[in-house]
């Protein structure tokens, strides 16, 4: 870290700054200039917490060199990560996986008619979620944990592992008994005790980007999770909130290979919730690929006009086909390009 003190900072403010460094356990060396001092902080490992300092007299500016995460970062783990969901691997080099289902599980009969159909179109894991973030309480909230017990159903019937969203801490402990992959919705980004929470277990989690959350915030939050102990991480882009209506967020998917420079975990895409329009997921899947994507998640529905939640953009069976069939021919082009 750097400390830029104001123009018109006395030595005093000087001083002061200089010990609390020190009283923090590093070593300040302050650089005398001709307009100001700045004042250097050695001896640190990683990010330097710069609370008592940035309000002491004459300091202007405390300019972080470290990032907020490290555990996350390539300084430190140069070698990529594969994640491991039942014997599916994800991250670079794999072949890129296909998550496929429902928004939410609504029956026995639709949770195990999509999972029938989205397994023989070749997809690798099995989405659905249990316990829905709804954004109004009148909504449909999901069946909690006999939807659990439907997707474990599902499972046994097809095989694919199976990918669920868990809430709260408290239901951290439930929802890994019956998932694969516990997701960590869009809304619970920044709920650290949930982070730290999944953090704890032997399970992989799949981590969505906030709606507003910057790049360096959605590492920050991922490393709770490594901070616990559990590297089984993916990252999952799903849209960000900006000022364009017209799709339910804006996909930015210049976060992939951004990431990917940044960090060693891999990184999905999730074009259904970065769009909020059936017609537009197909082709930002095969964007997502080419981006250089580990993997995509879509929603699909047996009869999506019925659906309880995410209709609008969840694809239909034809749909789906259509989406396994372009991603496969893309695939085949991307290996040999
Ligand atoms: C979901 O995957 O169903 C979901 C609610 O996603 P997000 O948290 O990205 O909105
Ligand atoms: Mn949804």
């Amino acid at each position: 870290m750097l400390i830029v003190m104001a123009h018109n900072a006395t030595q005093t403010d000087i001083d002061k700054v200089i010990s609390t460094v020190s009283d923090m356990g590093f070593t300040a060396a302050p650089i005398p200039g001709s307009e100001r001092t700045a004042i250097g902080v050695l001896g640190n490992k990683g990010y330097v917490d710069d609370t008592t300092i940035r309000d002491l007299p004459g300091v202007q500016q405390a300019i972080h060199v470290s990032k907020p995460y490290k555990l996350v970062s390539r300084d430190f783990h140069p070698e990529d990560t594969i994640v491991d969901v039942s014997g599916i691997r994800i991250g670079e080099g794999e072949r890129p996986v296909v998550v496929g289902g429902p928004c939410a599980v609504e029956s026995e009969e639709q949770i195990l008619k999509t999972a029938h159909f989205v397994r023989q179109s070749g997809a690798d894991l099995l989405r659905g979620g249990a316990f829905k973030p709804r954004t109004g309480p009148h909504t449909f909230q999901g069946l909690g944990q006999e939807g659990l017990r439907l997707l474990a159903k599902a499972r046994e019937a097809t095989g694919l592992p199976i990918v669920t969203e868990v809430m709260s801490p408290d239901n951290v402990g439930l929802v890994a008994e019956y998932a694969d992959l516990l997701q960590i919705g869009a809304r619970n980004m920044q709920n650290f005790d949930l982070l730290r929470e999944v953090g704890r277990i032997k399970k992989p989690v799949l981590l969505k980007r906030g709606m507003s959350a910057t790049i360096e915030e959605f590492l920050a939050a991922a490393e709770y999770i490594l901070d616990e102990g559990n590297d089984q991480v993916i990252l999952c882009e799903r849209g960000i909130r900006t000022f364009e209506t017209a799709t339910r967020n804006t996909l930015d998917l210049a976060m992939v290979p951004l990431v990917k420079e940044l960090t060693h975990l891999p990184v999905m895409v999730d074009p259904s919730h970065a769009t909020g329009k059936r017609s537009l997921v197909i082709p930002m899947a095969k964007a997502a690929l080419v981006a250089g994507a580990h993997g995509v998640l879509v929603e699909v529905h047996p009869e999506p006009e019925k659906a309880l939640s995410d209709g609008p953009q969840s694809l239909t069976f034809p749909g789906f086909q259509k989406m396994m069939a372009d991603l496969e021919l893309l695939q085949n082009f991307l290996k040999n390009s």
